[in-house]
This record gives C-alpha cells, structure tokens and sequence, in this order.
C-alpha cells in the first residue's frame, strides 16, 4: 500500500512562526494533553492576516500569541479568525482573539451555534438523560457515580464564549482573501459542520481535524445527541478526501503537513471498517458498548477515556443499526445490549 510523504519543514517553536507554503504561515500552540500541540496557520492576503483556529484558552497561549503578534505577524493587520469547528483546542481563544484584533470571526452555522451554546450551559450535576446515555453503555455504578459528581458541561473551562456575531462559512462557497482565493470543503462526523479550506491554484487544504496523518479523529456519540450516527456522515467526508490528488499539501491541526490526501483517508476508511467486523462477530452474543473497548482499541482505555470510547464504541453499534446490521434491547437497568438479528 502507498504511503504519506511528509513535507520537509519542521514545526516552529511556540511564539514563532515557519512558512510552510506560499503565502501560509505555519503556528505551533501546545496542548495539556496526550495530544501535546495543535497546528494554526496564518493566510497572507497581501495586506493583511487571515488566521486559522486559535488553540485551547490557556494563560500561556495567550502569550505565545501576543508574541507572535509583536513579532511574524506584526507587520500587517489581522483582517479576520477563521475557526474550522467549535472544539476547544480550535475555537478557545477566538472569544479573545477577537476582541484582541478587532477582527471578525468566520465559521460554519452549527459549529458557531453548537460551540456557543457549550461554553453557555453548566450542570453541578449530571442531568437524568445525560446519565441515561452513559448507563446505556453499560458503565459501572463507580463510573457513572464519577460522572454525575463531575457534573456535566465543562466546555467553559477550555474555552471562552465565541464572539457574539459571525459570519457564516457555506461548503463549496469561495472565500476571498485579499489576494488569495480558497474554497470551503464542509467534513461531518467528528463535529456538526466542519470547516477545511481548499486553494485550488495549487490544491493546498488546511484540513483541520477532518483529515489527520498519525491519529484517527475522535468519531464518537456524544450525550446531548444520543441516538446519532456520526460515522456514516465521517465516513461520507473520507470518501470525499480520498478523491484529492496526492499532490494535495494536506496542512493539518494535529502532525505534520503531508502529501497523500487519498492513501490517508483509504487507510481511515480501512481502520474503520476492521473495527465494524470486529462489532459484527462480536455480536453474534448480545454487547454493551463497553464491552467492545478491549477488541477495537489497539490501547488500555483508562480513566475518564472510558467516557469518549464508549461514545466512539456507540458510533460503530449505532452505524450497524441504522443498516438494519444490528437490533438492540434495552434491560430492566436501563443498559443497552446490541445483537445481530437472529435470521
Ligand atoms: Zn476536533
């Protein structure tokens, strides 16, 4: 099988900035995660800035940015924040970024108004159908004892409300930028609606998290959207990524720039589809999601990661029934058990 070619330019440190491509600047934030760093871009319109996604709001990005904005990105104003979707490490700091720069934030409808309402509503405890999703999985009475303790709704801890007014990115819409031209490729599955830009003169796309060269994006069931099938609508996004040309330069918000558009998004497709076989031959027996954790995840899955597998175990169930693969029962305690229909 092909693989991805990385490009040859390595990542700038933190509060500086590396051109990666004509006329795009290459940012490096870090990240207080296993996943340690994300990957923001500033577009060169001639006369001025376009930034793309902002990092998670944390004291010490908000200096790496005031650096960066006394020093690579000084000499010109920042004309606008594009925000590719509403997670935290992307979306955090536009609030502030923002305000900081005068400048107006552009994003796709549901990633405005999904992100919004996030860093909007807070729960100390976790509310019924919140729990009723996690017991659904088949969490332990400790687990969802945790999670109800915790409380629900901590959006705001790594992100601070976006800007009150935006304006609207639309998949295939044309983006003009000062001297530059970039097409809007709206991904499903990982967030409600979210954005990658295309440079059709050279094929270049900033990918966000829609496509990714080392990890597989978090494809997952979230509570507030319990019966969601977010994996049909990713998988649908791959099949449209595996169609770019391997000379797209994929610039994306996690690794490094790569070319290999294609050969990655088949190799995701491919990742995907072993992980339903296993769900299939799984069951064969009635599963709870939970159950599916140690034969789809190649790691332990510790701690609160058990939260975000169960959600991503709910998608591979939840894409076999929608296909009429899989019918379920609910038991007398609210967990939900998955079985091949018997023939
Ligand atoms: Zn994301």
């Amino acid at each position: 099988m092909r693989k991805i070619r990385y490009h040859e330019q390595q990542p700038p440190a933190v509060g500086e900035a590396v051109e990666v491509a004509e006329s795009i600047l290459w940012i490096r934030m870090p990240l207080p995660f296993i996943l340690d760093h994300i990957n923001l871009w500033a577009i060169d319109e001639g006369d001025g800035w376009t930034l793309v996604d902002t990092g998670i709001k944390m004291p010490n990005l908000q200096r790496a940015w005031e650096k960066l904005l006394a020093g690579p990105l000084s000499q010109k104003p920042v004309r606008r924040v594009i925000v590719t979707h509403m997670h935290p490490d992307h979306m955090g700091l536009a609030g502030w970024l923002c305000e900081r720069l005068n400048a107006p934030l552009y994003m796709t409808a549901e990633e405005y108004f999904v992100g919004r309402s996030l860093t909007l509503g807070r729960w100390d405890k976790a509310p019924p159908e919140i729990m009723a999703f996690f017991k659904r999985t088949g969490l332990s009475l400790a687990e969802q004892e945790l999670v109800d303790k915790a409380g629900y709704g901590h959006f705001a801890d790594t992100s601070l409300p976006p800007p009150a007014a935006f304006c609207r990115l639309r998949d295939g819409m044309t983006l003009n930028l000062g001297a530059q031209t970039f097409q809007v490729k709206v991904g499903r599955g990982h967030s409600p609606e979210h954005a990658c830009l295309i440079r059709p003169h050279d094929g270049l796309m900033i990918s966000g998290d829609q496509l990714l060269p080392k990890i597989s994006s978090n494809i997952s069931v979230h509570a507030m959207e319990p019966e969601a099938d977010p994996l049909a609508e990713w998988l649908d996004s791959l099949a449209e990524m595996a169609q770019l040309s391997d000379d797209t330069l994929v610039l994306p918000a996690h690794g490094l720039p790569f070319y290999g558009a294609a050969v990655r998004a088949k190799a995701l497709i491919a990742e995907h589809e072993d992980r339903l076989n296993t769900v299939r031959a799984l069951c064969r027996t009635p599963q709870r999601a939970i159950d599916l954790l140690p034969h789809i995840f190649k790691r332990e899955v510790v701690g609160r990661q058990i939260l975000l597998a169960a959600g991503e175990a709910t998608a591979h169930l939840h894409y076999l029934r929608e296909r009429g693969e899989l019918t379920f029962e609910d038991d007398a305690d609210g967990v939900r058990w998955f079985s091949v229909p018997s023939s």
